[in-house]
């Protein structure tokens, strides 16, 4: 299938991340994408980028040749009622914003103060992606999840490095094709990640792949192969 898009990726300036804004650019457009979305780490993260690094966005350019970059953020998660680590100042300046919850901001709770995190996220209107809801540490109520996905029109996202082997998040495998079941009985469409920290990653989806085959999940479904799929993702085109 077509691939135009990687809204999940992080630069140099997360702190653990090794490529610049520069090198992603180059291998999105190596392998002929034609969107790549710059999703940096909300400033909760340790060693995640200040809030002056998302006011700063501007001075960015946007087109190069024929890839289109957008300017988002992957803010964290703090608590169970899903309130973020961006102020809504600057969220409303953001191309698109995905919500995730990650170990060192937000702890761990049962399945229902998760999933009321995970949903109450997705109720912010500049949240456009659920990122990694795949993390055993993190147990979610999928259907409710797929449900509010359904109406708050946010995407799920299925994240390639969940399924890495070496990953920090556990489970990541069983949950993913656990999760495609259920969005392929409510045909509620994904999103497909890489979340690279490195330019080498930019864009492939193998592991993803072969486990959207293995499914037999349907391809209309999966937002990264349609023209129209930017269109609900960010707020500007
Ligand atoms: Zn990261
Ligand atoms: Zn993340």
């Amino acid at each position: 299938m077509n691939i135009y898009m990687d809204l999940h990726t992080h630069t140099a300036a997360s702190g653990h991340g090794y490529s610049t804004l520069k090198e992603n650019i180059e291998a999105a457009k190596e392998l002929g994408l034609k969107y790549l979305g710059l999703s940096e780490h909300g400033p909760a993260m340790p060693g995640g980028p200040h809030v002056f690094f998302f006011s700063n966005y501007r001075c960015i350019p946007r087109h190069h040749g024929d890839l289109r970059l957008f300017c988002g953020v992957e803010a964290n998660i703090l608590d169970y009622e899903g309130n973020l680590d961006v102020e809504e100042e600057i969220l409303r300046r953001m191309d698109y914003v995905i919500a995730s919850m990650h170990t060192f901001c937000v702890r761990p709770g049962s399945l229902e103060e998760n999933t009321r995190a995970a949903i109450r996220a997705m109720q912010n209107p500049y949240v456009k992606i659920l990122g990694h809801p795949d993390d055993s540490r993190y147990p979610l109520d999928y259907e409710l999840l797929v449900k509010t996905a359904l109406e708050e029109k946010v995407a799920l996202e299925v994240n390639n490095s969940s399924l890495n082997p070496q990953a920090a998040r556990k489970g990541g495998r069983e949950n993913i094709i656990a999760l495609l079941n259920i969005c392929k009985r409510y045909r509620a469409p994904v999103i497909l990640g890489t979340d690279s920290h490195i330019c080498y990653t930019v864009g492939r989806f193998e592991k993803t792949f072969e486990l959207i085959r293995e499914v037999d999940f349907p391809e209309e479904l999966i937002l990264n192969g349609r023209q129209d799929g930017i269109a609900q993702l960010v707020n500007c085109l």
